[in-house]
């Protein structure tokens, strides 16, 4: 296994790892370890270029530390990402090969499942390290994070309705959710019970279908989506969404979903500001995962009351976010970052006046 460190300004640590026995070729960012271990998700995706693999681990190591800032976790940012196909190109001696990577960075990166990775694929990375979060709740460990987040971007939307709409009542409310996934159908679910008035779509029409059937949701095309005229649209796929084409078609005047970066650029943001639509910034809203995972990583191990009263702090840290961006006149997508920034300024100076 060749392991081979690749400089990036601003980031801790990015390694890059090739073995030729096992195929694996993966990399792992640590972005910033100033709060705590970095922590997060092990992607796989059949990436086009070593590059784009590149940009991609390290935008998202980065998301990862701002997310655990604001969040609180007492963890700091990280990512990994296996480059290959997840339908085609798993198997026992890549994850095992992968664990002995994670191993390689002694404790500093801890993993956890993502997009293209499994909960079976994490239990074999556990044979070859300690450092990786997530497993089945016979474990010992926190088990699947969807829930959690899911329950997060509930409350987050409920602040983001008191705040533009004047009641946390989504009872008739027109909530258009983009992708009927692990998270989505749990956010779906408690959306039902609150009584909103459901729009879903997926790019894989069935599950889409399934959902709507469930929840008495109506569905639309992929593509409509950004066209129907709703309250709130929950981007709930993949990132980007919140762009050039999509941001100008919007009939809503809340953004509020669980997908990691939403705006395409910062920038993004400053459109929906504009436009009068009330972001709820994503690493803020979406925590609610990751703080589930934190808790596994506490002394007296994993407790999930403990969790769950973590996660529907997110309620409050969305709320904040939306007055302070009110009050200094910025998007809110910007106060999350200043936020985030202002965290782990304290943290460096904390750690400062410890070493002295
Ligand atoms: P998932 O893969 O289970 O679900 C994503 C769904 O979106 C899939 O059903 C897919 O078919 C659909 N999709 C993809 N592109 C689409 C498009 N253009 N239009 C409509 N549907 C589309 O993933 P998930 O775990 O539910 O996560 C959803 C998002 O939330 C991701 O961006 C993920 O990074 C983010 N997120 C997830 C968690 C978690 O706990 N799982 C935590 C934080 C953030």
């Amino acid at each position: 296994m060749k392991i081979t460190e690749i400089p990036v300004a601003g980031y801790e640590k990015v390694v890059r790892c090739d073995d030729p026995e096992s195929g694996l070729k993966a990399l792992i960012s640590i972005h910033d370890t100033t709060l705590g271990p970095a922590l997060g998700g092990m992607r796989m995706w059949a990436y086009l270029s070593d590059q784009e693999a590149l940009t991609d681990v390290n935008r998202l190591s980065k998301g990862m530390t701002y997310k655990s800032a604001v969040a609180e976790t007492g963890l700091g940012g990280g990512k990994s990402v296996i480059v290959g196909n997840p339908k085609t190109d798993k198997s026992e001696r890549l994850f095992r090969a992968m664990g002995r990577f994670v191993a390689a960075m002694q404790g500093r990166y801890t993993t956890a499942e993502d997009v293209g990775t499994s909960i079976e694929d994490m239990v074999i990375v556990r044979q070859e390290t300690t450092h990786v979060t997530g497993l089945p709740r016979d474990m010992g460990s926190s088990g699947d994070p969807s829930p959690f987040t899911a329950l997060g971007v509930f409350l987050g939307m409920k602040a983001c309705a008191e705040h533009v709409l004047k009641t946390g009542d989504l009872k008739g409310v027109r909530v258009a959710v983009q992708g009927c996934g692990n998270v989505a159908r749990y956010l779906v679910e408690h959306l039902h019970e609150a009584g909103a008035a459901l729009t879903v779509t997926d790019i894989v029409p069935e599950k889409a279908r399934l959902v709507a059937e469930r929840y008495g949701a109506r569905q639309v095309e992929p593509e409509a989506i950004y066209d129907v005229a709703c309250d709130v649209y929950a981007p709930c796929a993949l990132g980007a969404t919140l762009n050039d084409d999509t941001v100008p078609r919007l009939k809503c005047r809340i953004v509020a979903g669980a997908a990691n970066n939403q705006c395409l650029t910062v920038e993004h943001g400053d459109r929906l500001r504009e436009r009068g639509i009330v972001y709820a910034p994503d690493f803020v809203i979406n925590a609610g995962g990751i703080i589930n995972v934190s808790v596994e990583l506490e002394k007296n191990g994993y407790n999930e009351d403990r969790a769950l009263a973590k996660v529907r702090n997110i309620y409050n840290a969305v709320r904040d976010i939306l007055k302070t961006a009110d009050a200094k006149n910025i998007a809110t997508s910007r106060a999350a970052i200043l936020l985030a920034e202002q965290k782990l300024e304290e943290g460096r100076k904390r750690r400062a006046a410890a070493k002295r």
